[in-house]
């Protein structure tokens, strides 16, 4: 059995956590039935009233909301409460159309936070810990949601933001830094600074939460094994909350989703048909206790799987996995599906550290992907014709995962930009005027 944040509600019965969703949801949808005039249109078109949600089965009468709605009502169009009653906003960062503005009451921070807090409880923090939060602060939901958990299990919390990495591990050192959180690529480079500058001793670090990125098994092993941890995964989205609307626990077999907040759902991406527990489909979130920004059943775009079997940690919320890939993020190259994932789980099969960028291009109307890998150190002073063996046996095996042929491009040690924040992973040149 592991530790709770809010023991009550994170190992209720089933039976219990339905009654709240179903409450909640009836709640909810008088909600912005009343005020969002968004809301009420979608309905009035679906044919349906708050009348026609009688509990958390009525779910699937509701219409869907994507991220177009939420470009199409920016700024204010989904908003549930007046501005005077809203006390918060966080942002996406996103590059292409508009942002999305995510409005906050303090009631929706208290939740969030408390969120973030079952997170970091379920990684072994207590009152006793120092958290370390290199998220990114200011607009990016991954400091403030981090900072404010900490806040609540007590802990004692180092705003320390991204970048500066000198300092970030001056810090760990002197202060005793216990749980990391931070994105996985700049957990990956600070475990290679720390192991670099020879101070692994020297580092306290019990735990890592990492999150707002995409990870794989692969990944988690590097970095544990660098910095002495065990990392754990943390999910969320801006449009939802942030992070922590799901988090995983001692078992690490899957992420908890905060149920008695968030209805998610798994359905069948091409027709919106709802899928059984158990059966890879596009993640589905519904906030039943948001009164600012109340998404209902918002389509995330991310492909996972849901599993309510029993958890040894005590927990009854339904697990998620990881999101096995991303249709933003998916590139389709000569036709074909490639998923930066698959190429991360290659590289790091293979020994390479995880810097690494992805270069598509047109050329002669015909796609081209490269994909650019740091050496190791050690590799850096093999010959030129061990370099080239090295390439060859990388594109066999980035071929036999993805299906077809990608240049492979060793690069010495240092080369590619260190993320401080997101990673930047895909180059796409393909959309570029070429002049
Ligand atoms: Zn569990």
């Amino acid at each position: 059995m592991g530790n709770y944040y809010q023991p009550e509600i994170e190992t209720a019965s089933r039976e219990q956590i339905h009654q709240w969703q179903s409450e909640r949801l009836i709640n909810q949808v008088k909600h912005v039935w009343e005020n969002v005039p968004f809301y009420k249109n979608k309905m009035i078109e679906a044919g349906i009233t708050p009348d026609d949600i009688k509990s958390v089965d009525d779910l699937h009468k509701l219409p869907f909301i994507t991220k177009d709605d939420l470009k199409d009502q920016y700024p204010y169009g989904l908003l549930g409460k007046p501005l005077s009653e809203c006390v918060r906003i966080q942002s996406t960062s996103g590059t292409t159309g508009k942002r999305v503005v995510a409005f906050y009451t303090q009631h929706d921070i208290d939740i969030w936070e408390e969120c973030c807090a079952r997170a970091i409880v379920a990684a072994g923090g207590t009152k006793d810990d120092v958290c370390h939060v290199s998220y990114g602060y200011g607009l990016f939901t991954g400091g403030a949601g981090l900072n404010g958990g900490s806040h609540k299990v007590g802990c004692l919390t180092l705003p320390m933001s991204s970048g500066n990495t000198e300092r970030q591990i001056q810090f760990m050192t002197d202060l005793g830094s216990t749980i990391l959180c931070c994105t996985p690529s700049y957990a990956a480079y600070l475990g290679e600074t720390i192991q670099e500058k020879g101070l692994k001793d020297k580092i306290k670090l019990k735990a890592g939460i990492f999150g707002a990125e995409a990870w794989t098994e692969e990944m988690r092993h590097d970095i544990e094994e660098k910095l002495g941890i065990k990392a754990y995964d943390i999910y969320g989205l801006t449009e939802i909350s942030g992070p922590g609307v799901s988090f995983e626990c001692s078992e690490q077999t899957g992420m908890h989703v905060n149920e008695d907040h968030f209805i998610v759902e798994t359905i069948n991406p091409k027709t919106g048909e709802v899928l059984p527990i158990g059966e890879k489909g596009e993640l589905v979130f519904t906030c039943i206790t948001k009164e600012a920004f109340p998404l209902i059943r918002y389509r995330t775009r991310d492909i996972g799987i849901l599993s309510l079997e029993p958890c040894s940690c005590g927990r009854t919320h339904v697990k998620m996995t990881k999101p096995l890939g991303r249709s933003d993020d998916m590139l389709i190259v000569k036709g074909v599906n490639v998923f930066p994932s698959q190429i991360e789980t290659v590289l790091m099969n293979k020994g390479y550290p995880a810097n690494y960028q992805i270069i598509v291009d047109r050329v002669n109307n015909s796609d081209t992907i490269e994909v650019q890998v740091e050496m190791t150190a050690e590799m850096f002073s093999d010959s030129v014709g061990d370099i080239s063996a090295k390439e060859k046996e990388l594109v066999d095996a980035l071929k036999a995962m993805l299906g077809i042929y990608a240049k492979v491009k060793l690069v010495s040690p240092k080369t590619i930009a260190r993320s401080e924040g997101k990673a930047v992973r895909i180059i796409d040149n393909r959309n570029l005027y070429k002049g």
